[in-house]
């Protein structure tokens, strides 16, 4: 089980056990203890400038539901999300901590992605964290995207991802998609040493790559939550991404949401988040093969795997 990181995390996970415990319906006491839209003081941005952007108040779909299940909010259809007015900055108090990490300049027009081989100077921050000695794949079995990709500031920023080389050109395929339907990404970082090491077992820490919404592929560990079990993750053999964590939590178990329970129950009109296995966005990766964790009864909302 993985140790609270903030306070906040802490409080919301506290909510959403006694939300359990309460076998809670969406008028429940227990249910005040959620965040609720009366706090939904919108934060501005001055940094909006795509058509995406948006003014509308965001949908409540906030149902005191600890269990998230895929019937909770309603899918928005499969043609909205270029048209509907998305809300880009999360609510108050429902933000990762770095709102406008530090991303490297786009590169080239569009979405520009190129696959190649890790490099010397790639992998060398890789070794020891991401990957170490008795990891099920190689250096060779790698490969390094580099793609862009439009940032929650608006702007067009670059990002890079190691995966398997099996699943490379899907990979390629799917966020030329996320960058034509101007999709948000948060920060799209390989995982290596500036992570640090993973609390429990091997790889890099996956939970402050939650924390800081990193959008990732290969790392070599064990599955989030349950690290006593000593399970290889699918990101251990790197045939899995995990995209825009915070808007796309992964719900281990009743009270166990990383890296925070607000968007658990809050699945649809926000910019970043995969609402529907009929959004746009998540077919990005389902029309390249790829399964989506946001359907599976213990959701895993950010996760897009080939299985092996
Ligand atoms: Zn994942």
């Amino acid at each position: 089980m993985r140790r609270s990181r903030t306070a906040r995390a802490a409080t919301m996970a506290a909510a959403l056990t006694s939300l359990a415990l309460a076998a809670c319906s969406a008028d429940s006491p227990a249910a005040s203890t959620a965040p609720s839209s009366t706090r939904a003081a919108r934060s501005t941005s001055s940094a909006q400038s795509s058509s995406t952007t948006p003014s509308a108040p965001a949908p409540t779909t906030a149902t005191a539901t600890a269990t998230v299940t895929t019937s909770a909010p309603s899918p928005a259809p499969a043609t909205a999300l270029a048209s509907t007015r998305l809300t880009l900055v999360p609510l108050a108090g429902a933000e990762p901590r770095t709102r406008f990490p530090t991303n490297q300049a786009a590169v080239g027009s569009g979405a520009n992605a190129s696959a190649h081989p890790v490099s010397d100077a790639v992998w060398a921050r890789m070794v020891g964290y991401s990957w170490t000695s008795g990891c099920p794949v190689g250096r060779s079995s790698l490969r390094y995207i580099t793609v862009n990709f439009w940032g929650f500031d608006g702007h067009r920023s670059r990002g890079a991802i190691v995966v398997n080389a099996s699943i490379a050109s899907r990979t390629v395929a799917a966020f030329t998609r996320l960058y034509e339907q101007r999709f948000r990404i948060r920060q799209m970082k390989v995982m290596d040493s500036s992570w640090g090491h993973a609390p429990i077992g091997p790889g890099a820490d996956d939970y402050a790559a939650m924390d800081a919404d990193n959008t990732s592929g290969f790392n070599c560990r064990y599955v989030g939550g349950e690290e006593s079990k000593k399970g290889w993750s699918n990101h251990a053999y790197g045939t899995a991404i995990d995209v825009n964590d915070f808007e796309n939590p992964y719900v281990a178990g009743p009270g166990r949401i990383y890296p925070d329970a607000w968007f658990a129950t809050r699945r649809s009109g926000y910019a970043g988040a995969f609402s529907s296995t009929r959004s746009a966005a998540v077919r990005a990766f389902t029309d390249q093969g790829f399964r989506w964790g946001g359907v599976w009864s213990a959701p895993d909302f950010q996760h897009f795997d080939v299985g092996r």
